[in-house]
């Protein structure tokens, strides 16, 4: 037998993700961005969940070959456009909508060979200072492509530092709309979280939405809002099982450095599950955890290979019982990965990337 820990991906809840999404823009298509191989949960293992939307956005060039391969036949759009000009033939061979963020990149494509033109979106920075042409520069940058005779249709694109805080897209969208509104052209500007949270206001609707990490069940603005709030289901979950029980006694310590003492008699499990599985070191005694799908809490260190859990609320727990790090325990109790990854300091995000190559998935 291997190691009993699994991670399991929902297709019938990346399905409701969907749905869910596109009602919050229902006029607009809705790429499903499936970059670092869809958020950790494995390009082919999402795309029947997300057949429902109208393309796939990604970064790298092997995962647009990858989603082709898988018979799509729809829009793939490459966020970060090419890197290299031998990016533009698989452009051109597999039909792959790119962006144009740089000079660089419209000098590659004016030498660029092709039967086929190609479906371009030129991004502004609006204020994000990533990628993009300035506003000031955005004109001639779009007068340069469309006179490219390797160029079909245009379209732009800009992206939102502060779409899941305070500050909002307001001033970022007045910039976008001010030096786009005449272009003729489709708009693509919102993230998961401007789609949740401003999509509704007449200025920020466009053609296209682009949520990531809300289909895949991440509340962006966690803990402002958790997935219950915008009725998100997970779509990943980690589980494992206990592989040993200790009977602490008042003064015994857990794991490395003995940062758990225990004040009083207490039922411990250990997991098959540590940070070579990808679950975050950082997270302190106190992480929440389902054993048997009971809400409990972690002890001690985590460690390469295995964390301890508190026993007290699961009395009936023992060698083998169901445990969740995160998502969905198969009786159906939820722990949303955003709780997890607050323990941690970090976001929903970066623990689902981060599930590691010796924990196996299966598709549910
Ligand atoms: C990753 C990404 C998205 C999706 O962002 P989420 O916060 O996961 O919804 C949208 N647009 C671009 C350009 C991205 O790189």
């Amino acid at each position: 037998m291997p190691r009993p820990i699994q991670a399991f991906v929902h297709t019938d809840a990346l399905r409701h993700n969907v749905r869910r999404l596109r009602a919050f823009a229902p006029d607009a298509r809705m790429w499903a961005v499936v970059k670092a191989n869809a958020y950790g949960h494995g390009i082919e293992r999402v795309f029947e969940g997300f057949r429902g939307c109208d393309g796939f956005a990604l970064l790298d060039l092997d995962e647009a070959q990858r989603v082709r391969a898988l018979g799509w036949r729809g829009p793939v759009w490459l966020l970060e456009g090419i890197f290299d000009p031998r990016d533009l033939e698989l452009c051109s061979r597999l039909d792959l909508w790119h962006t144009v963020h740089c000079d660089e990149q419209l000098d590659m494509l004016s030498r660029h060979k092709t039967q086929v033109p190609h479906r371009v979106f030129l991004k502004m920075n609006s204020g994000m200072n990533r990628l993009g042409f300035k506003p000031q520069s955005f004109r001639a940058a779009w007068s340069r492509l469309n006179q490219l005779p390797q160029v079909d249709e245009i379209s732009f694109v800009t992206h939102f530092s502060d779409a899941d805080g305070p500050q909002g897209v307001a001033e970022q969208m007045a910039v976008f709309t001010d030096a786009t509104h005449d272009l003729p052209g489709e708009r693509s500007t919102s993230n998961s979280a401007a789609l949740l949270r401003h999509a509704r206001a007449p200025d920020v609707a466009a053609d296209w939405v682009r949520p990531g990490i809300a289909l895949y069940g991440s509340a962006p603005d966690f803990p402002q809002h958790n997935i219950a709030h915008w009725q998100l289901q997970p779509t990943l979950s980690l589980r494992s099982q206990l592989i040993g029980m200790q009977e602490l006694q008042a003064g015994d310590s857990v794991g490395y450095g003995s940062s758990f003492q225990a004040d009083a008699p207490l039922r411990m499990g250990v997991v098959a599950c540590g940070y070579a599985d990808g679950y975050p070191r950082h997270c302190p005694t106190g992480t929440p955890v389902l054993v048997d799908g009971v809400r409990t809490r972690t002890l001690g260190r985590v460690s390469m290979d295995m964390i301890a859990v508190d026993l007290t609320p699961c009395p009936q727990a023992g060698f083998g019982s169901e445990v969740t790090l995160w998502g969905r325990a198969s009786k159906g109790a939820v722990l949303p990965i955003d709780e997890v990854a607050q323990a941690a300091g970090t976001v929903g995000y970066e623990l689902m990337c981060a599930v590691s190559a010796r924990v196996a998935f299966t598709q549910d």
